[in-house]
């Protein structure tokens, strides 16, 4: 079997376009497109953040007792870990119609006043990015959430008046990937606050299973393992990195996805063994080889890999430090003795490392 010659035809995970890399936590068009029918549509099927689950689970059974909306339920998490599918969760046990929107798509309290008017009772609101939301908005969003109400503004200037209108109760799912950028007002109106944690490799091994039975898709074991380490604790990478080694193992083998299939497949796609990307290579690559570890600027370090110091800031390095490869120090960016293991180098003996 030729492993090798669908290198070229390999056009993802550009570095620096984060909308285009393999393990880009937020949804491409494609993501848009299948997710819905990957998403579990009960509190039984949503995999991991026992805790969360649990607690959301008590909350909403109390609410359907009393016969009441449930409480305002904050989510907060990096993009990927299940916010949205968890307001359609609460949507679906409540048995509640749901609306979707987002806080950079209200610009104007207006646009929110249209919105919290149409709502019916017990309809949850899902505002994704709740902290995008514009400064007026999101003063007409406490008066909604307290007290079910919103004074809509006729008018303009001396003459304007308030309208106060009546809301039927409902419960607003806000999601945010920044709790701490809340205003306080704002997150202290939310009864049930929820911090959801990356997923462990044994939790992202039980989504893929999932997916690949939704799909359709024969995944060993061994298989589901080898993506699973490669996901940045992120579902959505996980069903991602699935649907390209599916058409790997459709195109270069039997169809069935082994640990071999697996590993082939996401090297192809250069998505290494911890889940680093072409970029967060290069990154780890120039501050290795170049600057021996460092410290090393930023700017330094993102002219040496031809990027934007934004885009190795925000896009490269964050994982690097989450996965303990790379430490911000205040004389620059440093590898840790994990980045020299995993790029398979010898750390020089210079007891600068590990230091905080
Ligand atoms: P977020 O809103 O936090 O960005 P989503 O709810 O859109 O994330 O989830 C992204 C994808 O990951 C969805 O397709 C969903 O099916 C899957 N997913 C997320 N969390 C879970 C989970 N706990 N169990 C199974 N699949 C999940």
């Amino acid at each position: 079997m030729n492993w090798d010659d669908t290198a070229s035809d390999t056009t993802q995970g550009q570095p620096g376009a984060p909308g285009e890399r393999l393990v880009a936590p937020s949804a491409d068009r494609e993501d848009q497109a299948v997710e819905a029918a990957l998403r579990p549509k009960d509190l039984a099927e949503f995999v991991g953040q026992e805790r969360v689950r649990e607690q959301l689970s008590l909350v909403l059974r109390a609410a359907r007792q009393r016969g009441a909306s449930a409480d305002h339920v904050l989510l907060s998490g990096a993009p990927g870990l299940g916010k949205t599918t968890l307001s359609m969760i609460i949507a679906a046990e409540m048995n509640a119609p749901i609306r979707i929107t987002s806080g950079p798509a209200i610009q104007h309290a207006g646009d929110l006043a249209a919105i919290l008017s149409s709502l019916t009772e017990g309809e949850v609101l899902f505002l994704d990015e709740i902290h995008r939301m514009s400064r007026p908005a999101e003063e007409m969003l406490y008066m909604a959430m307290e007290d079910f109400r919103v004074d809509v503004i006729v008018g303009k200037g001396p003459g304007a008046t308030a309208i106060p209108l009546e809301l039927p109760p409902f419960t607003l799912v806000g999601a945010t990937t920044r709790a701490g950028l809340l205003p306080p007002p704002l997150r202290d109106r939310f009864g049930f606050t929820a911090h959801m944690e990356f997923y462990a490799p044994a939790e992202l091994e039980r989504v893929l299973h999932r997916s690949a039975r939704l799909l359709d898709v024969p995944l060993e074991a061994e298989g589901a393992a080898e993506i699973a380490g490669r996901s940045r604790g992120t579902p959505r990478i996980a069903n991602r990195l699935l649907r390209r080694v599916r058409d790997f193992a459709q195109v270069k083998a039997d169809g069935v996805i082994t640990k071999e299939v697996a590993a082939r497949a996401l090297d192809i796609y250069e998505v290494d063994a911890r889940g680093l990307d072409r970029l967060d290579r290069a990154v780890l690559e120039a501050l290795l080889k170049l600057f021996g570890g460092g410290p090393v600027g930023l700017s330094t370090l993102a002219v040496a890999v031809g990027e934007e110091s934004e885009t190795v800031e925000e896009v490269a390095e964050p994982f690097l430090v989450r996965e303990g490869l790379l430490a911000r120090t205040p004389r620059g960016r440093i590898a840790t003795p994990a980045a020299w293991a995993h790029l398979g180098l010898a750390a020089p003996q210079r007891g600068l490392f590990g230091q905080p």
